[in-house]
Parts: structure tokens; sequence; C-alpha cells
């Protein structure tokens, strides 16, 4: 579903991605872990074409998001094969960046409507739905600011699976919340990972939360995946020496 070839990308003089390969399977969990600034975030923002790879390709689900011209500089997909991937791929970030002005409702049942043309009505019912899949049917008509975090950011993974993508991708999406808060959006996220067929990609510091969900789990250290596997075995028996000595840190 997504695949990385030998993906480059520094800022300045720091290689934050270095000869990266990735494949990630359509309807696989992954979990990418390792410490900070070891490029973890930059991967999901070359998925939203955030940003930009210096050399290499990404494909998602069969077609070249990114691809690499014969003077080896690596461009996105045109405008138009650009629009329709993605609508392929939906995010959810640490801050939920809800509409303020809007009521829940409306935050995720707006772009079905305005992007993908679908008619109000089902809009919006479908906007229902996801609100009680997410443990908010009560929630419809209050406005953002009338939520807690954990109910926020909650409405922030309905809105991004109302657009019905086939990948998503989280990045540390409890990091900015209260600890007690984290646990009722863990439980969303799990749920969604056993009860629908879509692929994810997630970024977390929280390695409950990774063995939990996850069917494979990416180390990275210095733009690099160095050990990769099953949470069990990661957790359990890893191998690399960094590996180790992370786990240490934050387990
Ligand atoms: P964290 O766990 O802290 O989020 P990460 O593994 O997700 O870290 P990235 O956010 O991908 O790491 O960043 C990798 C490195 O690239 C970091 O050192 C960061 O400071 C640097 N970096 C990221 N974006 C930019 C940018 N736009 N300009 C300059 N440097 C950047």
């Amino acid at each position: 579903m997504v695949r990385f070839n030998s993906i480059m990308k520094a800022f300045g003089d720091q290689v934050v991605l270095n000869e990266l390969d990735l494949e990630v399977g359509s309807g696989e969990k992954v979990a990418l872990i390792g410490p900070s600034g070891s490029g973890k975030t930059t991967i999901l923002r070359m998925l939203m074409t955030l940003e930009r790879p210096d050399a290499g390709t990404i494909y998602v689900d069969g077609d070249p998001l990114w691809h690499m011209e014969r003077n080896g500089t690596t461009v996105p997909a045109d405008e138009r094969h650009l629009r329709q991937m993605r609508t392929k791929i939906g995010m959810v970030f640490q801050q939920f960046n809800l509409f303020p002005h809007m009521t829940v409702l409306r935050n995720i049942a707006e772009a079905p409507i305005r992007v993908l043309g679908i008619p109000r009505a089902e809009a919006e019912e479908r906007a229902r739905h996801l609100l009680d899949q997410v443990g908010l049917a009560g929630k419809a008509d209050y406005r953002p600011s009338q939520l807690s975090g954990g109910q926020q950011q909650r409405v922030a993974i309905a809105r991004a699976i109302a657009m019905r993508p086939k990948v998503m991708l989280f990045d540390e999406v409890t990091s900015a919340l209260d600890p007690e808060l984290v646990a009722e959006v863990h439980a969303v996220l799990r749920d969604l990972a056993t009860e629908t067929g879509m692929t994810m990609l997630l970024v977390t510091h929280e390695m409950n939360f990774a063995r939990d969900i996850a069917d494979r789990v990416l180390m990275f250290d210095q733009g690099r995946i160095i050990e990769s596997g099953p949470p069990e075995r990661i957790f359990t028996h890893p191998e690399n020496d960094r590996t180790k000595s992370f786990l240490r840190a934050v387990l």
C-alpha cells in the first residue's frame, strides 16, 4: 500500500533519512518508534506531500506519489494525480486543528461534502455514525471549545476517517493530552485498528500503545530502520544494542 524506495532527506547538513526503504502492506498497522529527531515525522510528512524527498521514490496504492526524474531530482505526481492520491491518505496530528467556529458534526461532514461531493444528508448521517464509533454520540452540536482535549482528538480522528482514506497516519496523537485522557484516545484507535481494514502508520513515544496496536514495529535511529519485527519480539527480545538502550530508557 505504501512503499519508500531509497529515500534521502537532509535539512542543511543534517541527513534525516538515509537511503530509507520501507514497505507497508494493505491493512497493516505499523508503529514507528525511536529517539527524537530520528526522522519518523518526516516520513509521514512526505506521505502528506508536506515535505519533499531529496532523492528516491514513494508509491501509494501502486502509484508514484514522489518519483525521480532522469536528472535525479525527486518530484511529486502531477496535480491531477496528486489531488486524487491525497484523498487516499488521512493524517491526525498532535494538535487537533478542528475548525473552532463549526459544530462537531460540521467539522466531520464538511470535507466529505466539499471534497468528495457526498450529499449533505448522507455525509451528516455518516458523521453521526462516526461520532458514535468514537464514543461521542451526544456531542454532534457542540463546538470544539466545549469538549475536552481527548474528546477533540477523537473528533479529529472521526474527521479524518470520514474521508475514507486507505492509509491513516497518526503522529503522536496523544502527546498533547493530559495523562488521564490518553487512554480514551488509545481505546478508539485500538478499536479502529481491529475493526477496519485501514492501513495505519503511527509515530508514537508510548510503547504500550505501539505494543497493543501494531502488527509490526520499526525502530528508527539516525534516519534508518535499525530493527523491525512484531511487537512481542521487539519489546521483549530486542536484538540491536541501540534498540535495547532506547527501550531501557523509555519503558
Ligand atoms: P520526534 O520524535 O521528536 O518528533 P522525529 O523522529 O519525528 O522526532 P523528525 O520530526 O522527522 O524526527 O525530524 C528529524 C530531524 O529533522 C530533526 O532533527 C528536526 O529538527 C529536523 N527537521 C525536521 N523538519 C525540519 C525543517 N523543516 N527544517 C529543518 N530541520 C527540520
